[in-house]
């Protein structure tokens, strides 16, 4: 039997998930797609890994890493071939091959001034609120919060009705979200159906892994288009 340490290894970036828990203090998850799993893990599934070579760190934290992972498509069921339309599925991306793995999150305390000066800052136009396990609970988006007429004139104001509240009271606690794993035409249908310019995208845990926007799509079919020419 071939020795796995032969494959070839793979270099995988390191990704950053950002909690701010309020008064300047941030929770920070870091994540790796898994080659061999399909799933994003956490960066200390990977220190305890038989495959793990390498953890490369910069100041920040762990950069990179190298492992040779076993890598091993999904049998079909014994006797049996794909058919065509599960074929055809397995030929389209996967959500977590196009999103955006570096996210910031917030905690479900954080005050509306805090996130006020957060998205004067970002400029993002919401932001996910995650629980004390970092299970994504709702979203707060910029409109929630700040008044529409100094939004116009890109000079953000906490709104005074909003003065002192946190991001559980203030969030909408069913935001649009998809599964990782997911396939991109699927995700762009859930986009389509829920009028959403990006979407989140959890673990089966519920932790959010990524995000997902309209662009990314549309530079995934540009991409593609090129591809066939
Ligand atoms: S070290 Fe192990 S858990 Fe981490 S990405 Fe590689 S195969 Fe996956």
């Amino acid at each position: 039997m071939k020795d796995l340490r032969e494959a070839k290894g793979v270099t995988l970036p390191v990704h950053r998930v950002s909690t701010g828990l309020g008064e300047g203090e941030e929770a920070v998850r870091w994540t790796v797609k898994c080659p061999a799993s399909q799933h994003v893990v956490d960066q200390g599934t990977c220190e305890t890994c038989p495959h793990l070579e390498h953890v490369q760190r910069n100041v920040a934290g762990p950069e990179a890493i190298s492992c040779h992972p076993q890598v091993r498509p999904p049998p079909p069921p014994p006797g049996e071939a794909y058919d065509p339309p599960l074929t055809s599925l397995l030929e389209h991306p996967r959500v977590d091959e196009l999103m955006t793995q570096d996210v910031y999150c917030v905690s479900e305390e954080m005050l509306a001034e805090e996130l006020a000066e957060l998205f004067a800052t970002r400029k993002v136009s919401g932001v996910p609120v995650v629980d004390e396990y970092e299970r994504l609970v709702g979203v707060v988006s910029r409109t929630d919060l700040l008044r529409a007429s100094d939004e116009e004139e890109n000079t953000p104001v906490l709104h005074p009705e909003r003065a002192g509240a946190t991001a559980s009271e203030l969030m909408n606690a069913s935001p649009v979200v998809v599964r990782e794993g997911t396939t991109v035409p699927h995700a762009a249908a859930v986009m389509a159906a829920a009028n959403v310019h990006r979407v989140l995208v959890v673990s089966p845990e519920g932790t959010v892994v990524g995000v997902l926007s309209a662009m990314d799509i549309v530079r995934w079919v540009a991409r593609k288009s090129c591809d066939a020419v």
